[in-house]
């Protein structure tokens, strides 16, 4: 099993006693972590963002000024032409929108008929100059998948900044208008929520009937599902453990909340992540954590080779014991 040449969380960051996720894989004969297939390119276009989230595990921010370059996106292009096994074309960021070239990486995967998902903040159609999104959403048929951590006000503002629910709201409003969350449309909409704190996430079934109750009752808003996703001791969402003095307990909980049946399913055995700089990353977490794929694999994205790189060994820390605790996690939401 490859191991981080670096650290993957500060040295304060989980205990000691922590048992390590490649003892957690291996007492259940999963180690090593391989990938299955690459049928998901998430490309994250920068570290740019009209928002600072408490939780954010990007630390992306308006004074970020990461972003990726039209010459790395043609090489993403390039890869989808060779490669028909991707399928999926997973856009985030930052807020992917505030990268100028984010509508040429969108029409030209259109184009090559792959589904595009765009991991959207909403509150970004209130950027200058990018009330345009919602149509140029729909006209290409892309997946939005949103982030909303809670129908009540309150506790949306608190997480995401103040006036950022009414925002939100606002933006689903309109995206109901242009026919996302419809039966019939295909436009599909999806909300995320994640825990306001050092918690896991509840039951995504329950969730997702009180949020459809609520969010239609008090806004007459739509939308096709609730992902639930747990936070990641990464990050700013790191910094807030440590402050609070919660950084053990949180992962005392994620480790006693270990569930095998969460394990086939994991993100990264089926998705190739692509950072702001061409990097190759077994996902956006490891990403963020500067650790790339083990040594003797392509590590950008113009050497990409699926042959290599789909049965891939997976670089693990303690990290992903946030994937694979109670229902599990990924960006498609609960795993089991
Ligand atoms: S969580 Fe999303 S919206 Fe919030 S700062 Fe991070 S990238 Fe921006
Ligand atoms: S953080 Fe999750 S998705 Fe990333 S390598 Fe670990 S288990 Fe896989």
């Amino acid at each position: 099993m490859p191991s981080s040449p670096l650290p993957l969380v500060s040295p304060s960051a989980s205990s000691s006693a922590t048992p390590s996720f490649e003892g957690a894989l291996a007492s259940h004969g999963q180690e090593p972590l391989t990938a299955k297939s690459v049928s998901t390119l998430q490309v994250n276009m920068g570290k740019v963002c009209n928002q600072t989230c408490h939780h954010c595990h990007v630390d992306a921010g308006p004074q970020r000024t990461e972003s990726m370059t039209k010459e790395t996106i043609d090489q993403i292009i390039e890869v989808l032409d060779r490669t028909p096994q991707i399928l999926t074309v997973d856009i985030t960021g930052g807020a992917p929108e505030m990268n100028p070239h984010f509508e040429y990486l969108v029409q030209q995967s259109r184009i090559r008929n792959r589904q595009v998902i765009d991991r959207c903040n909403l509150t970004v159609f209130y950027v200058k100059g990018k009330s345009h999104l919602p149509e140029f959403l729909a006209q290409h048929q892309v997946e939005v998948i949103a982030s909303l951590p809670c129908y009540q006000e309150a506790n949306v503002d608190q997480q995401r900044g103040k006036g950022v629910f009414d925002r939100s709201i606002n933006a689903l409003q309109t995206l109901n208008r242009f026919g996302y969350g419809k039966t019939g449309t295909g436009l599909n909409l999806h909300l995320v929520y994640n825990p306001l704190g050092a918690s896991l996430p509840p039951s995504q079934a329950e969730l997702e009937l009180d949020y459809k109750e609520e969010l239609m009752a008090r806004y007459g808003i739509q939308f096709n599902s609730l992902l639930t996703i747990t936070n990641m001791p990464i990050s700013r969402f790191l910094e807030d453990l440590r402050e609070s003095g919660q950084i053990e307990a949180y992962y005392a909980l994620l480790v006693k909340s270990f569930n095998l049946a969460t394990v086939d399913d994991l993100m990264c055995r089926s998705l190739l992540s692509v950072g702001w700089d061409g990097r190759l990353s077994d996902c956006d977490f490891n990403q963020m954590l500067d650790l790339p794929l083990q040594n003797d694999f392509p590590q950008w994205i113009e050497d990409f080779n699926l042959a290599t790189l789909e049965h891939r060994p997976i670089m693990v820390g303690a990290h992903c014991f946030g994937c694979t605790a109670g229902s599990g996690s990924s960006c498609g939401g609960a795993l089991a």
